[in-house]
């Protein structure tokens, strides 16, 4: 999917390199990391998101797949307020289990 490549990559530099969720600095897309960049769509694709600037971010691979994990995922928005809420209360910590995968 070259666009969607290129649409992670440019929010990726217009976050300066930030998680949209977390804001910690992420690695390279090709890395191999839990910090990994990878692009998140705020309103999915299946229910008629597009790849578009404005519908693509860039997450860090742990929010992302923990967003993911989940059986009925939090909107975006929602898992925004919840990660930044995790963060606050200093349980947003990276889990050894996920170093490495
Ligand atoms: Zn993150």
């Amino acid at each position: 999917m070259p666009k969607l490549k290129k649409l992670r990559d440019d929010a990726y530099n217009r976050q300066d390199g930030r998680c949209w969720y977390c804001s910690r600095l992420m690695s390279p897309a090709d890395a191999i990391s839990s910090s990994r960049c990878t692009a998140e769509h705020l309103l999915a694709r299946c229910e008629g998101g597009k790849n578009t600037s404005d519908n693509v971010v860039a997450a860090c691979w742990l929010c992302n797949s923990r967003r993911h994990r989940r059986k009925v995922p939090l909107s975006p928005e929602a898992y925004f307020i919840h990660v930044r809420a995790l963060i606050a209360k200093g349980r947003w910590s990276e889990p050894r289990w996920d170093n490495g995968f």
